[in-house]
């Protein structure tokens, strides 16, 4: 069953065609990645999906539900969390602030709670306080919660932007490049959570990724994007041994 249908987005920035007319039909609970070279529209088409921008043309349909002319954090509500290429953390709050900035309950109630003083909120709080932890427990930084964001290590940073996606409690996660920069071990890690968000918490993930190892065994599906069109689609074994993703992407690594 499909969770997620992209129809024909087409996104024109002035003279250049970003997007041209891409499609992709997303199961419930699968993983998807998105591949191709610099340039070739990824994070554009990420940006349409999660209401950063609006497209030229075209639909995106979440449980048969149109999301154009959403805003970003509308989007979140209907269920599309996402990490960034480059990472968009508070860098002075700590990192259990980070993850409570992505829960859109813990920002009311707080608030709330702190200008009324009043207890049921503060006890609301308390219990985004306690659900922050347990998604750092997940990701593997509970240890670090008091720390600021800045003083982390790359790979423990990504980690945090993951468990800030996951307190808006999405159904469907964006992961924009998330194993740049990390050394194998820490992509190794990576994947593994990656496996392992999607079987606990019932989601479907979608990934723009380099690595082509990670791509490979993680995805069921892969989309391939040049020069703003999809140049093929399909699962991993074919899509390694398709001569036009060899000659546009695969055969320059
Ligand atoms: P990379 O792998 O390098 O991140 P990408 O596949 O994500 O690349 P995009 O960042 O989506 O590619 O860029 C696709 C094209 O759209 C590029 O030519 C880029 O310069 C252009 N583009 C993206 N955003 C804008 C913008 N806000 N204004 C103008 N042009 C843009």
């Amino acid at each position: 069953m499909s969770i997620l249908e992209v129809q024909n987005l087409t996104k024109k920035f002035g003279g250049i065609t970003a997007n041209q007319d891409v499609s992709m039909t997303v199961e419930k609970n699968s993983i998807t990645a998105v591949i191709g070279p610099n340039g070739a529209g990824k994070t554009t088409y990420f940006n349409m999906i999660t209401g950063v921008y609006q497209p030229t043309s075209g639909t995106i349909l979440l449980n048969n539900e149109k999301l154009n002319g959403l805003k970003p954090h509308e989007v979140s509500k209907k269920g599309i969390a996402r990490t960034f290429q480059n990472i968009r953390l508070f860098s002075e709050m700590s990192v259990l602030e980070n993850v409570l900035v992505g829960m859109h309950t813990h920002i009311k109630a707080g608030l709330i709670g702190i200008l009324f003083n009043l207890p049921a909120i503060r006890k609301e709080e308390k219990a985004s306080e306690v659900k922050a932890y347990q998604l750092l427990e997940y990701v593997g930084l509970a240890p670090l919660l008091n720390e600021k964001a800045c003083n982390l290590s790359y790979g423990a940073q990504r980690r945090l932007e993951i468990a800030r996606a996951l307190a808006a409690k999405p159904t469907v996660l964006l992961l924009d490049e998330p194993a740049a920069g990390m050394n194998p071990k820490e992509t190794n890690e990576l994947t593994q959570l990656i496996k392992k968000m999607r079987q606990e918490y019932n989601l479907t993930i979608i990934l723009i990724e380099h690595d082509m190892k990670l791509v490979m065994e993680i995805s069921e599906h892969i989309v391939v994007l040049d020069h703003g069109e999809k140049i093929a689609e399909g699962k991993p074994e074919h899509i390694r041994n398709n001569p036009k993703v060899i000659e546009a992407y695969l055969g320059s690594g």
